[in-house]
């Protein structure tokens, strides 16, 4: 072993960007401050003009919130990160980053519900527009194309159906067409998939989920190239202000010391929830890259350093009335888990999404989605995984 071999992802998340203050305090820092004192009134000019480097104003960075961003950026292999108050304000501060009214964006069909509101209904008021893609195939991304496209965007694997884009052919594509390429890797979080080693540009967090891990704060990041974190995104965070709270990085910080392990950990009992659901009488089909059923199993292998933590499943019915009568009835009965929309937690979550988190597309977008009735989404935590089988057991013989 030599002195120039980089630190394992385990020893990152509990270590890389760790500052400590004149007291030498082994724990981070919580620096609850909005603003900075300056020596002298040149200093504070230098400061504001960019000339030196060091904290001005909480909105524009705060040593709590540096040190989150440091750790992220040591986990995603990025130069650079910034910190957002949400995953939403990094995915607007990606977007805002990169386009101007005129352009076009070409998204994956099976993002975040949010994220389909913010680019058609949000941005869609300013002059942008966006083509939603269904599926990786590289033929259907690339005729989705136009001179106008400055933007692609996807989420790997997709939520809630478990589809992988294939990110070597994304990021060419990107290359391809000019566009700037950014991928949403809040599902396989940096522990199971880094984005940017496949050549993309920008990875926005929702670090809500797993990067917290515990359901406390929102958050959100956005990392890459130092030049275009800087020159590109900063400006819009300094001037739009989605900042994240120091108290929130605090937090973060502290979930991201324990990431790899809760990923393995809950991958692992994903895993085999996954497996036995697919033995269930009443269930259809069970969606999760780690089945060898999974049509895509030679990129999962490829290109995902495990299987992640978040599954659905469909249940049978012979119309779309009684897929959710069914898929309700069955949420209604699990005792154990908890019906929320969130996900990425220490404990199990289950969702409807044609009802919740994609309850606000209109039919059509979320037929082009692919979310049915009958469909249910687990995110798999870190309870015992006999425990979870004996949940939905019981909830599917009802
Ligand atoms: C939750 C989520 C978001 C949005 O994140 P917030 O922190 O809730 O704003 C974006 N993308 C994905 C995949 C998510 O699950």
């Amino acid at each position: 072993m030599t002195d120039t071999r980089p630190f394992d992802p385990d020893t990152l998340a509990v270590r890389a960007g760790t500052r400590r203050s004149e007291f030498n305090e082994h724990s981070e820092a919580l620096y609850l401050t909005s603003s900075f004192v300056f020596g002298s009134a040149a200093e504070a000019a230098s400061l504001f003009s960019g000339e030196e480097e060091g904290f001005v104003y909480s909105r524009f960075s705060n040593p709590t919130v540096r040190m989150f961003e440091e750790r992220l950026a040591a986990l995603e292999g990025a130069e650079d990160a910034l910190a957002t108050s949400s995953g939403m304000a990094a995915i607007l501060a990606s977007a805002l980053a990169v386009l101007k009214a005129g352009d076009h964006v070409v998204c994956g069909a099976g993002v975040f519900g949010a994220t389909v509101r913010l680019f058609s209904d949000v941005l869609g008021r300013f002059g942008i527009d966006t083509t939603y893609v269904r599926g990786a195939a590289e033929a259907d991304w690339r005729a989705a194309i136009t001179p106008r496209t400055r933007l692609l965007y996807c989420e790997t694997p997709s939520n809630p159906l478990m589809e992988l884009v294939d990110l070597e052919v994304f990021a060419r594509l990107g290359r391809e067409s000019g566009a700037v390429t950014v991928v949403d890797n809040c599902f396989c979080t940096p522990v199971l998939q880094r984005p940017l080693d496949h050549g993309v540009d920008l990875v926005i967090h929702s670090a809500t989920k797993y990067l917290d891990g515990q359901g406390r704060v929102l958050g959100g990041a956005v990392l890459g190239r130092r030049t275009m974190i800087r020159e590109a995104v900063l400006p819009v965070l300094r001037s739009a202000g989605p900042s994240l709270s120091p108290f929130n990085a605090w937090v973060l910080l502290k979930g991201l010391e324990t990431l790899p392990l809760r990923m393995r950990a809950q991958s692992a009992a994903a895993q085999r929830l996954a497996e036995w659901l697919e033995t269930q009488p009443g269930v259809q089909r069970v969606h999760f890259p780690g089945l060898a059923s999974h049509p895509q199993r030679t990129l999962v292998a490829r290109q995902q350093g495990g299987p992640g933590a978040v599954l659905s499943f469909e249940l049978g019915a012979t119309s779309p009335e009684e897929a959710r009568v069914r898929a309700w009835r069955l949420i209604d009965h699990v005792r154990l888990m908890s019906i929320t929309a969130n996900l990425g937690d220490t404990r199990t979550t289950i969702t409807h999404p044609a009802s919740t988190t994609h309850g606000r597309l209109t039919p059509e977008a979320r037929a082009r989605a692919g979310i049915g009735e009958g469909l249910i989404r687990l995110a798999v935590g870190l309870e015992s995984v006999d425990d979870l089988k004996a949940d939905l057991a019981r909830a599917l013989a009802t």
